[in-house]
């Protein structure tokens, strides 16, 4: 038996305070019934002490001792009945004792009673010859008396004991049933305690389909079985979120890797290429390189998200100003594709956060709106403070996203037209990134867009992220690395 698990220590606490409590009911029925009996007993001598009183009292003045113990023998009859009878004249003559009782229960010749002087009735107990007895004054015409009644207490003590000898057979028979059945109870109680610990047990990485088996006894321990299945819930698609992005980040790693090793086989095949078709195979090595580059840094800033790593530095940001910023930077982009950037609605916005990543997510939102409209088309950047909050949209005339395709577009990987957006360098991160950047700052983002008229990024920044006071707008700060950069 192990000595420090619950089911013994609660078991020994139960056995504990049960056998407190048969020790303290045993000796209230032992002292109540003996306090009982002994009242009892008094009130009985009182009674009979009475009739002897009566048989004084209606004595004549000149009535003999002969025939006040007469009258007493006859109504009374002290040895039949087994009482201690004894009638002294004051001061000292005693006019009558009982004689030895049927019961033998006592000697009458060798009672002695302590005298009292007092002139209301007293009952004393003899203890060596187990009487109590009564003494009584009593004022008659023939004279004053002293009238002693008594009872043998010899029937209660042997009642009592017997009651003593019963408790004390009782209490430690009651003890032991009240250990085992409280072990047992305690043990029968955490059984399903035990069954959730086994099927914990049984869980791995591997297992996380497994659930606790839910008791209905709408207690804590329903709650835990719960809240543990439910955490398990979370786990397991966490664990399955992992295992997907893993397998997803491989093959996206993979294509690239494929490219340049082929070009490279053939470049140590063809020796004798040409300085242009030589420039022109490094080229395209080159540009897988990067793609790998920008991969693995949004990998990288993905899991350094995912890590709680999002913030540097939390300090007073402009949104207007660190979109101005970003548009200028990527204006020849722009300019390249024929897009141009509206900054007309900028309006200063002052928010607290991490300058880095709040400026990654600007440039991923133009990045793709650049990339997704078409040659004459128009990016509008938007900042303002609306109902307190701060907002930041970057909207376009491009392409659009069906849809259908709305709901999946944070996910890691998703492309809408896979073929197109590798071919422009993106990977499928930059919203997955813009969505965590978001999430680390307690904001959220939405995406509204109609296909072939545009798409509209708005990102709300709870209240309390806006600055208390419109603070100068900091230097733009760099370096800002690492940063999934713009792709195009
Ligand atoms: P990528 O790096 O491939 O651009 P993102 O996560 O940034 O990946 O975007 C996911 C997909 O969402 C893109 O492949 C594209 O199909 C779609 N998308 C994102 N922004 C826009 C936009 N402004 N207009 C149209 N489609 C967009």
């Amino acid at each position: 038996m192990n000595h420090r698990s619950l089911a013994f220590r609660l078991g020994a606490w139960y056995t504990l305070l049960l056998s407190g409590v048969f020790a303290l009911v045993g000796a209230g029925v032992f002292f109540g019934l003996h306090h009982y009996l002994r009242v009892n007993l008094a009130d009985t001598l009182g009674r009979r002490s009475a009739q002897v009183e009566q048989i004084l009292l209606q004595a004549p003045a000149e009535a003999g001792a002969g025939a006040i113990a007469r009258e007493i023998d006859t109504r009374v009859a002290p040895e039949f009945n087994n009482r201690f009878v004894r009638v002294t004249r004051l001061p000292a003559t005693v006019i009558y004792r009982s004689r030895m009782p049927a019961d033998r229960s006592f000697d009458p010749s060798a009672v002695t009673v302590p005298q009292s002087d007092g002139a209301k009735p007293v009952t004393t107990v003899v203890p060596d010859q187990h009487l109590m007895v009564r003494v009584t004054p009593v004022h008659a015409v023939s004279g004053d008396y002293r009238v002693e009644l008594g009872v043998s207490t010899a029937r209660i003590e042997e009642a009592l004991e017997r009651l003593l000898d019963l408790l004390a057979l009782l209490l430690p028979v009651l003890v032991v049933c009240a250990a085992g059945g409280g072990y047992w109870l305690v043990s029968w109680a955490l059984r399903p305690v035990d069954r959730l610990s086994q099927t914990a047990e049984q869980m791995s990485l591997q297992n996380l389909s497994l659930r606790l088996p839910v008791v209905p006894s709408g207690d804590a321990l329903e709650r835990l079985s719960i809240s543990f299945n439910t955490m398990l819930g979370r786990l397991r698609d966490s664990v399955q979120t992992s295992r997907r992005f893993l397998a997803d980040a491989s093959h996206e790693l993979r294509t690239p890797l494929t490219v340049i090793k082929g070009e490279l086989q053939e470049l140590t095949r063809e020796s004798h290429l040409a300085e242009g078709d030589l420039h022109e195979r490094i080229g395209s090595v080159l540009e897988e390189v990067a793609r790998l580059e920008h991969l693995v840094s949004g990998l990288l800033v993905l899991s350094r998200l995912d890590a709680g790593e999002a913030q540097g530095a939390w300090v007073d940001v402009d949104l207007a100003e660190l979109a101005l910023n970003t548009a200028e930077h990527m204006q020849l982009m722009a300019e390249d594709r024929g897009v141009e950037i509206d900054v007309s609605e900028l309006q200063k916005t002052v928010i607290r956060g991490d300058r880095a990543r709040l400026k990654q997510i600007v440039v991923n939102l133009l990045d793709n709106a650049i990339r997704f409209t078409l040659r004459g088309g128009t990016v509008s950047l938007r900042t303002a403070a609306d109902n307190a909050a701060g907002v930041l949209e970057v909207a376009d005339t491009g392409i659009g996203i069906p849809p259908a395709a709305i709901p999946e577009v944070f996910d890691r990987f998703f492309r809408v037209d896979e073929g197109r957006s590798r071919e422009d360098g993106g990977a499928g991160l930059g919203l997955a990134i813009v969505k965590s950047i978001c999430l680390a700052h307690g904001a959220e983002i939405e995406v509204r867009s109609r296909p072939e008229f545009g798409s509209c990024f708005r990102v709300t920044f709870p209240k309390r992220s806006l600055a208390p006071a419109p603070a100068p707008a900091p230097a733009p700060a760099e370096p800002e690395a690492p940063l999934a950069g713009p792709k195009g």
